[in-house]
């Protein structure tokens, strides 16, 4: 690391600690030659995730999107934003592990479904709508009812949805979650 000040290559480092929230570590450095002192960053080097859509087609993984996916089905819920923040981590976190760098949808869309089961069955079965593509009111009450036999859910909040789904069976949606806003 060349000394912004003589140019000397050899330095010390004097102090190294971790910045930006641990994704980051700054060192102090004093030059051998001039006794200046200046400062490092190291960072891991971002590796842009690629999606690849059902189309075939990729798009680069969009944090932002994911949430406001996750938020829609969560709309009066009481789920929080820092609860939807928590599960976009987990997600992040556990597609960062792939090898290739690429991801396919429908395993982001696992994943969000996995999460939301075990949060709130009704932002669940909302998001699985959307993401599965239902294709008649059958398919996503056959979901309601697999739900409902997992143990521990609420069977009030299910009773709801099925009434609402009686009340508006255009629960199915066109094909649009791939589309780009
Ligand atoms: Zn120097």
């Amino acid at each position: 690391m060349r000394c912004p000040y003589c140019g000397h290559t050899k330095n010390r480092v004097v102090d190294s600690r971790t910045s930006r929230e641990g994704r980051a570590v700054r060192r102090r450095r004093e030059c051998e030659s001039c006794d200046e002192r200046f400062t490092t960053y190291e960072v891991v080097e971002e590796r842009p995730l690629a999606v690849k859509k059902r189309d075939g087609s990729f798009e680069a993984f969009d944090r932002s999107k994911l949430i406001r996916g996750i938020q829609v089905a969560c709309t009066k819920r009481p789920v929080t934003l820092r609860q939807i923040e928590g599960i976009a981590d987990a997600i992040e976190e556990s597609l960062e592990r792939s090898e290739s760098g690429e991801v396919e949808s429908w395993q982001i869309g696992e994943l969000v479904m996995q999460h939301l089961r075990d949060l709130d069955q009704v932002a669940y079965v909302r998001f699985a709508s959307v993401y599965t593509n239902f294709q008649d009111p059958e398919e996503y009450l056959e979901t309601i009812r697999e739900l409902a036999e997992r143990e521990g859910y609420d069977a009030a909040q299910l009773d709801f949805l099925e009434s609402v789904l009686a009340e508006e069976p255009s629960t199915k949606r066109p094909k649009s979650k791939d589309k780009k806003e």
